[in-house]
């Protein structure tokens, strides 16, 4: 290991999203394992939280060369940060945000633990002023995007779409239109499996704008590491590295890190979920009362939100389906909170025998526990390859972003569920339970147990995401050396 100076210091800046977070958290464990020392730059407002809900600080305290350090979001304490109101946080960052990390590189505060200034930064791709600031500085920049690479890819694409005119949109009747201008996908990609900022009938809009151009920056740096990997995606990244030829696929972050910690014999409480909400683990113990595969998974992750009617025909599907089930409903999943108090007594009693309720679940334990056999999923990209590894089928209920195209993917190319987007109605929802823990659990248990295989390889010595990793490490201290100099 190199000494002084000549360790490579990392800053590691994610988007400030419990999901994002929580895998460059796993990166920066992954990196420190490997020797580097690491600065983990998380906004004000989600540092307090996780501090608050789970044991990040003894996590990384057997690091010397890690830290924490906290920049604001340019946002109130209590400003919203979850549903629409989440896309606020970009104009903050660009007046905030972008002038504050400046001055906070070159003021020496976010030095490492020894006293050394930044040699690399890595940075979600989406924030493209980190890539702004490392040019400025002759800081080596890396972006890393913690969503899937067939979703960053129709990111990418939105331009090309736009030129072809194949967007704006014309309304709902146009939805089912196959989209044809995003290469590996032309002949499975409808309007409505766009990234959900395309679902717009005006080209100005900002949110398209600043999607389309952020997501061609995310190239502007020297690398790009993804969380996925090669036996999942491989046709998609081939299109991705003919603009971006250095592409580091390292995922399933949460399984590499999990073998890596296994084979050092670290401490396997160090794997502890990383949670802006207080874990209620009581919901084990029911699943230990359940029988093999019979129970459904509920969870919508960490920033959609249902409205009043929608969580009633969830309800009413999942009592309907009379399948056992466990349900996620965090204290800020709802709108219309004045209607509290108010559920009808029929889905109370019908809960009662086949139903657990939780505000937070351990998700990645959940998953692995062999009473659940499906998981009815907002297809966020770390719930999406936490069923992959667990080899569990999902019922996609798509919300924002990334996850249309995610749902699309699970569904039509990798075989690995049902894609419910755009539909919430008790009856499709109670069918479609029925269908994946009734008969047509055989046919998807071939594909999720296949693909959990290759997600296991992919992070095994001499597997992709392994190689990937050495790989990028190597680059870090090249980068770094140049950088020093
Ligand atoms: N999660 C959890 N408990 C829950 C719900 C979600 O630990 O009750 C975790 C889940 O394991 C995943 C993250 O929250 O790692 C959600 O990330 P994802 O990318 O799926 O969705 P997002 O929250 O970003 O929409």
């Amino acid at each position: 290991m190199e000494q002084g100076s000549q360790v490579p210091h990392v800053i590691i800046f994610p988007l400030p999203a419990l999901g994002p977070v929580n895998s460059t958290l796993k990166l920066a464990e992954l990196l420190s394992l490997a020797g580097l020392n690491i600065t983990f730059l998380n906004t004000d407002f989600n540092h307090d939280r996780l501090v608050l809900h789970s044991n990040i600080l003894d996590r990384f305290a057997s690091f010397p060369g890690f830290q924490f350090k906290t920049i604001s979001d340019g946002l109130p304490a209590d400003h919203p940060r979850a549903g629409d109101r989440f896309m606020e946080l970009f104009d903050s960052f660009k007046l905030v945000t972008k002038p504050l990390f400046r001055e906070m590189l070159c003021s020496g505060q976010l030095n490492s633990v020894t006293g050394d200034s930044v040699t690399c930064i890595i940075a979600d791709g989406i924030l493209s002023f980190p890539i702004d600031v490392g040019h400025e500085l002759g800081i080596p920049v890396i972006s890393i995007r913690t969503i899937s690479a067939c979703s960053f890819w129709a990111f990418f694409s939105i331009q090309d779409i736009i030129e072809a005119g194949e967007l704006p949109s014309r309304g709902h009747e146009d939805m089912d239109r196959l989209i044809t201008s995003v290469p590996g996908m032309e002949t499975f990609l409808r309007l409505r499996d766009l990234p959900s900022i395309c679902r717009t009938n005006n080209l100005e809009d900002p949110n398209l704008q600043h999607n389309a151009y952020a997501n061609r920056q995310s190239v502007q740096a020297q690398g790009l590491i993804l969380n996925t990997f090669e036996d999942l995606e491989g046709p998609i990244l081939s299109h991705i590295r003919s603009q971006c030829p250095k592409v580091y696929t390292l995922g399933p972050l949460h399984t590499f890190l999990k073998f890596r910690l296994e084979s050092e014999n670290a401490l396997l409480q160090s794997l502890a979920p990383n949670s802006i909400y207080k874990v209620d683990k009581s919901c084990i113990e029911w699943l230990n009362a359940q029988p093999l595969k019979s129970v459904i998974y509920v969870s919508f992750g960490s920033i959609t939100i249902l409205t009043r009617d929608e969580l009633m025909e969830f309800w009413y599907g999942l009592v309907n389906s009379k399948k056992r089930f466990l349900w996620v409903i965090r204290p800020d999943l709802v709108t219309q909170k004045d209607d509290e108090g108010q559920i009808p007594m029929e889905l109370l009693e019908g809960t009662k025998d086949i139903g657990y309720i939780v505000g937070w679940a351990p998700q990645e334990e959940v998953l692995a526990h062999q009473a659940v056999g499906g998981f009815l999923t907002h297809s966020g990209w770390n719930s999406t390859l936490e069923s992959i590894v667990a080899g569990v089928p999902m019922i996609c209920w798509s919300y924002f972003y990334d996850q249309q195209v995610n749902s699309r993917f699970v569904s039509e190319v990798w075989k690995l569920g049902m894609d419910m987007k755009d539909v919430c109605d008790r009856v499709i929802i109670e069918k479609m339970v029925n269908d994946l823990m009734g008969e047509k659990s055989e046919v998807f248990m071939k594909s999720t147990v296949e693909m959990a295989r290759l997600a296991s390889e992919s992070v095994s010595e001499g597997g992709s995401s392994y190689c990937n990793f050495n790989r990028l490490i190597e680059d870090i201290r090249l980068m770094s050396m140049t950088a020093i100099k």
